[in-house]
C-alpha cells in the first residue's frame, strides 16, 4: 500500500490517452513508442533506486471540450531544455499553439505520480525494437505548473496536492467529513459482502476497510470500477477529502445498484430457460470449463471447418468417397484416441490439396517471354533460345507431352533462376523440390500411413505448399539421388516424368491416385553422367557452362548488383562499386565457374555499407520545433481491455525525415582498402600457380568436377624405399591405374628420355615414388590426369621444373598413345580464371573448341597432342630434348 512519499519539484511525464490513474491503483502498461521507450529507459531502468514518474492524462483532440490555453517562450532553468516551455494553467485542458486546430493536445492539470514496482524489457522479433513492460503504482496527486521537453519526452515542474498530517487531523475532526466517512464504509461494506458471495472469496477486502485511511480507500474502490473518463478526471480533481468521499460514496452505490440488477435479470431469465437453453448454456459452460483447463481445441467446430474444407477441395468423385469413409471413421472417434490425429492430418492433406485449382495459364506472349528472360538472365544466348523453343510447343500444343527439361552445369550458373523465369513467363506458381542426398524411395513416394510418423512424399508436399495443381515444378538436383536398400527414388521420379503413368500418380501416403499430368517439370543436375540413363531418356538437357570472367562481371554490373542493393535496403546513392573493383572480386576472390560466391561477396560489401549507413541514424537530428510537440496522437496504439497501452505523443523524427536525413550527398564508392576491409586479403592471385610448380616434380592438370572445370596440381616425389609407389588424395581406381601406367611409361622410357644412361637402369632401385593430388579432402577419379602424371614424373627425374603456365588434360595410353576427354569447355575456363597460357590437349578434341568463347580462347594457345612425347615437348622450357631418341 503506498505511504506517503516527498514528491520531487520536477517529475518526468507519461501521458495516459483518455486514461486517469489514481493513487493507490496498480497498473501494467507496455511502452512501444520511442519516447516512451527513452522516458522509461532513461527515468527507472536505469536508476538503481524505484525512480517516480508522473501520469498525466491526456484528451483525445478530437473531443470537445473548453480550451483555455496559455502557450509561452521562455528559456528554462535545466540547460538541457531548450525548447519551448509548454504552461499549463489551472482549467481542464490545454492546448499547444499549432496552427492547425486538430494539432491540439488536452494535457489535464493535474496528475498522479507513480513508482514503478516492476520493470522488464523485451525486444519485439523481427523489427529489433525495444519495449518495456511496467507495472506502477499510483502514489499521490499533483498539479502541473509547467510542462516541457527533455530530449524525447516531457517533464513538469509540479506542486504536491496530498494534504499535510495537520491539515488531515484538522479534517477529520470535521463533523461532516465523519458523517461522510460512515456512509462511505458502510456502503463498501455492502459492496465487498455482495462480491464475496458472488465470488466465494475470503474476508481479505474487508481487512482493507479497517486499515487504509478512507481518503486512500476512495481513489482503490473508484480505481477498479469501470468508469467513464470524466469520472475518472473528476475523481482526480477531488483534492478536498470531503468531495472525494461524497464522490467515492456515489460511484460505489453506482456499482452495488447495477450489480443488484444484473442479478435480478439473470434469476428472471434462467426461470424462462426452457431445456434446450439450458443445455446450451451448460454446454457453453463446459467449454469455458475446458479452456481454462487447456484441453479444449474446439475439436466439433474444427472438424466442421474441415468437412467444409474438404467440401471445397474439388475432389474427383472417387476420392471424394473415400475422404467421406475417413471422415466418418474419424467423427466416431475421442480426440485422445490413437489414431485421430493421424487420420484428422490426413484428411487436412486431403483438404489442402490442389485437385482441381489451378493458376490461370495467360495467353503465351513469346515476346514477353524472351524480354523476361533476357531481363533476368545475362547472356545464355543458346539456351535462352532453346527456352523459347520449349515455350512455343506449348503455345501451339498446350497439352504436348514435350520433353522434360534438364539444365546441367556448375552451381550457381542460374539453373534455379532460369527455371523460375519459365515459370514467370508461363504465369504459373513456382515450387522447388530438392533431391540432392535423396536415398529412399518413400523421398520422393512417401510412407504408407500404417508407419508411425508417416508423411507424404517431397512431390505432393511441395502441391500442397503451392496450392495449384500445374506449377513450374523444379526437381533440383536430380543427379543427387542416390539409391540404396530404401529403394530406389530414380524409378519413382521416372514415373512422375512419365506422362503416360504420371495422370494416376500413387502416393503411399495418399494412397489415392493425384494427377500430376498438368505440372510442369524441370529439373537440374551439376553432371548428367550420375543420371540414371532411363531417366535421362525422358529429358532433354541443356547444358550451361561456367562463366568467363567478362561474362561474369557483365552479369554482377547489370544484375547482381542491382539486386543485392535492393535487398539490403540500399540504392546507387549510398553504395556504388565500380567495374573495376567487381573485376578485382571476380580475379582475386572468386574462382568459380558460376556467379554465386561473386554474388555473396557482393553481398558482404552491401552489408558493410548498410553498417555504415544505419550507424548515421544516432546522428539524425531530433527536430524540436514547436510544431512536432504538437503534432497530432499518430501512434494511436491503445489498446482496450485490462493491459493499457498507453499512448506517448510522438516527438521524434518521421520516416521522411530520416529518408532525407540519409541523403548522403557523396555515395560510398568501394575501393581497394574497402575490399580487404571487408572481404579480407586477396584469396587468390596469379602468382599462384607459378609458386606451385618452382620445383620439379609438379605439373598442372586440368579436371571436371561437380563445380565446373578446375585446376589440379599433381605433385610427385622420391625417397630411399623398395620401389613401390604410394598414392595419396582420396583417388578412385581409374586414376590409381592410370597413375601406374604413367608410371610403367616413364620407366620403359627411362633411357630415351635421358632419365638413365642405359636401358637396363631401373629408375626406382633403391627408392619410392610418392604421388600426391592436393586437395586431399576432395574425391579424385577419372582417367584425364594420365598426361600430367607422366610430366610430373618426368619433372621428378629429370630435376627439371615444368612450365608455369602450361595446363593439360588428357588420358595416355601404355605406349603413350594421348586419348580424348570430356569437359573440354569447362577444363578451358578454369584454365582461364587462374591465368594460365597454355593448354595442351589430346588432339581429338579439337572438335570440342567450338563450344568454348571466343574470348576465352583469344586469350589461351591451346596445343594439340597426338602422342606422350608432344606434351613433354610442350611441357617444359626449351622443349623436350629426347624426342628423338624415343622410339616405340
Ligand atoms: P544454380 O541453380 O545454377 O546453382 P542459381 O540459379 O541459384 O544457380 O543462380 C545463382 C545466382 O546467380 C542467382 O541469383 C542468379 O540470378 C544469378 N545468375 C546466374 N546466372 C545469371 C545470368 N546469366 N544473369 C543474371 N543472373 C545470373
Amino acid at each position: 500500500m503506498a505511504e506517503s512519499v516527498e514528491l520531487p519539484s520536477r517529475l518526468a511525464i507519461l501521458p495516459f490517452r483518455n486514461k486517469v490513474l489514481l493513487p493507490g491503483a496498480i497498473i501494467r502498461i507496455r511502452c512501444t513508442s520511442p519516447s516512451s521507450v527513452k522516458l522509461v529507459e532513461q527515468e527507472l531502468w536505469q536508476k538503481e533506486e524505484k525512480g517516480l514518474i508522473g501520469i498525466l492524462p491526456v484528451r483525445d483532440s478530437a473531443e470537445n471540450v473548453t480550451v483555455s490555453s496559455m502557450v509561452a517562450q521562455g528559456g528554462g532553468t535545466d540547460p538541457d531544455e531548450r525548447s519551448p516551455k509548454v504552461h499549463v494553467g489551472s482549467s481542464d485542458s490545454h492546448k499547444l499553439d499549432g496552427k492547425n486546430q486538430q494539432e491540439v493536445i488536452h494535457w489535464h492539470a493535474r496528475g498522479v505520480a507513480a513508482r514503478a514496482l516492476h520493470l522488464s524489457r523485451g525486444v519485439e522479433k523481427p523489427s529489433g525494437r525495444v519495449t518495456y513492460m511496467v507495472v506502477l503504482e499510483g502514489l499521490s496527486r499533483f498539479s502541473v505548473q509547467e510542462l516541457s521537453t527533455r530530449g524525447t519526452y516531457y517533464t513538469a515542474r509540479i506542486t504536491p496536492l496530498e494534504m499535510t498530517k495537520a491539515e488531515m487531523e484538522l479534517v477529520e475532526q470535521d463533523p461532516d467529513f465523519v458523517s461522510l466517512s460512515r456512509h462511505f464504509k458502510a456502503t463498501a461494506m455492502e459492496l465487498i459482502s455482495v462480491l464475496e458471495q458472488k465470488q466465494k472469496t475470503g474476508g481479505r477486502t474487508k481487512v482493507l476497510l479497517e486499515t487504509v485511511p478512507l481518503h486512500k480507500l476512495a481513489d482503490i474502490f473508484v480505481a477498479s470500477f469501470e468508469i467513464s473518463f470524466e469520472e475518472q478526471l473528476s475523481m482526480l480533481d477531488s483534492v478536498d477529502l470531503k468531495v472525494r468521499l461524497s464522490k467515492a460514496t456515489e460511484l460505489v452505490e453506482r456499482h452495488l445498484q447495477s450489480i443488484r440488477v444484473a442479478e435480478k435479470i439473470t434469476q428472471k431469465v434462467e426461470g424462462q430457460l426452457s431445456k434446450s437453453q439450458k443445455e446450451f448454456l451448460l454446454r457453453q459452460q463446459m467449454r469455458a470449463i475446458k479452456e481454462e483447463l487447456g484441453d479444449n481445441d474446439d475439436d466439433e467446430d474444427d472438424i466442421a471447418a474441415l468437412e467444409s474444407k474438404m467440401q471445397s477441395a474439388g475432389m474427383p468423385s472417387n476420392i471424394w468417397k473415400h475422404a467421406q469413409r475417413e471422415l466418418r471413421r474419424l467423427k466416431k472417434m475421442q480426440p485422445q484416441q490413437p489414431g485421430y490425429n493421424s487420420s484428422r492430418v490426413y484428411l487436412e492433406l486431403l483438404a489442402d490439396l490442389p485437385w482441381q485449382k489451378a493458376s490461370e495459364e495467360l495467353e503465351l506472349d513469346l515476346k514477353a517471354a524472351k524480354e523476361q528472360l533476357d531481363s533476368d538472365h545475362y547472356g545464355l544466348v543458346k539456351v535462352k533460345q532453346r527456352i523459347i523453343e520449349y515455350l512455343a510447343v506449348r503455345k501451339l500444343k498446350p497439352d504436348a507431352r514435350g520433353p522434360v527439361l534438364c539444365f546441367v552445369g556448375p552451381p550457381g550458373v542460374g539453373k534455379t533462376s532460369l527455371a523460375s523465369s519459365i515459370a514467370t513467363a508461363l504465369g504459373r506458381k513456382f515450387v522447388r523440390i530438392s533431391l540432392g542426398g535423396v536415398k529412399d524411395e518413400a523421398d520422393i513416394r512417401g510412407h504408407r500411413r500404417t508407419y508411425i510418423g508417416s508423411m507424404p512424399g517431397r512431390l505432393i508436399d511441395g502441391l500442397k505448399r503451392v496450392a495449384v495443381c500445374n506449377p513450374v515444378m523444379l526437381l533440383d538436383e536430380i543427379d543427387k539421388t542416390g539409391s540404396d536398400v530404401r529403394g530406389d527414388p530414380a524409378s519413382a521420379l521416372l514415373e512422375v516424368l512419365d506422362p503416360e503413368q504420371n495422370k494416376s500418380f500413387n502416393d503411399h501416403y495418399l494412397n489415392v491416385p493425384f494427377d500430376l499430368s498438368k505440372v510442369v517439370f524441370v529439373a537440374t543436375a551439376n553432371r548428367m553422367q550420375p543420371i540414371p540413363p532411363p531417366l535421362l531418356d525422358r529429358m532433354e538437357v541443356i547444358e550451361l557452362p561456367g562463366y568467363t570472367p567478362e561474362e561474369k562481371l557483365r552479369i554482377a554490373m547489370r544484375h547482381l548488383i542491382p539486386r543485392v542493393l535492393d535487398q539490403h535496403g540500399l540504392s546507387p546513392d549510398f553504395l556504388q562499386i565500380p567495374e573495376d573493383m567487381v573485376k578485382l572480386v571476380i580475379q582475386r576472390y572468386t574462382r568459380e565457374a558460376g556467379v554465386r560466391n561473386l554474388e555473396r561477396n557482393l553481398a558482404a560489401l552491401a552489408r558493410a555499407a548498410a553498417v555504415k549507413v544505419a550507424e548515421q541514424e544516432q546522428v539524425v537530428p531530433l527536430n524540436q520545433d514547436m510544431q512536432r510537440l504538437a503534432s497530432p496522437l499518430v501512434e494511436n496504439r491503445l489498446a482496450g481491455g485490462a493491459e493499457v497501452e498507453m499512448e506517448v505523443l510522438p516527438m521524434g523524427v518521421n520516416n521522411h525525415e530520416i529518408s532525407n536525413t540519409f541523403n548522403i550527398s557523396s555515395p560510398l564508392v568501394v575501393d581497394e582498402e574497402m575490399l580487404e576491409k571487408v572481404l579480407g586479403p586477396p584469396r587468390f592471385d596469379d602468382r599462384e600457380v607459378a609458386e606451385r610448380i618452382s620445383s620439379p616434380g609438379v605439373s598442372v592438370g586440368l579436371v571436371w568436377t561437380t563445380f565446373g572445370g578446375e585446376v589440379q596440381f599433381v605433385e610427385a616425389t622420391t625417397m630411399v624405399g623398395k620401389g613401390e609407389l604410394h598414392l595419396t588424395g582420396q583417388l578412385g581406381d581409374v586414376i590409381k591405374e592410370s597413375a601406374q601406367i604413367a608410371l610403367t611409361w616413364v620407366r620403359a622410357r627411362a633411357a630415351d628420355l635421358k632419365l638413365a644412361s642405359t636401358e637396363e637402369i631401373n629408375l626406382l632401385n633403391g627408392r619410392d615414388i610418392h604421388i600426391h593430388f592436393p586437395a586431399g579432402a576432395v574425391p579424385k577419379d577419372g582417367p584425364s590426369a594420365g598426361i600430367t602424371l607422366v610430366t610430373a614424373l618426368v619433372s621428378l627425374f629429370s630435376r627439371r621444373s615444368a612450365r608455369a603456365d602450361t595446363a593439360m588434360t588428357g588420358e595416355m595410353t601404355l605406349r603413350g598413345l594421348v586419348l580424348p576427354v570430356g569437359g573440354i569447355k569447362d577444363k578451358i575456363l578454369a584454365a582461364h580464371r587462374y591465368g594460365i597460357k597454355r593448354v595442351i590437349l589430346p588432339e581429338r578434341n579439337l572438335k570440342d573448341l567450338v563450344e568454348v568463347p571466343s574470348a576465352v580462347l583469344a586469350s589461351l594457345e591451346i596445343i594439340f597432342a597426338k602422342r606422350m612425347e608432344d606434351v613433354l615437348e610442350q611441357a617444359f622450357d626449351g622443349g623436350c630434348p629426347w624426342r628423338q631418341h624415343s622410339k616405340l
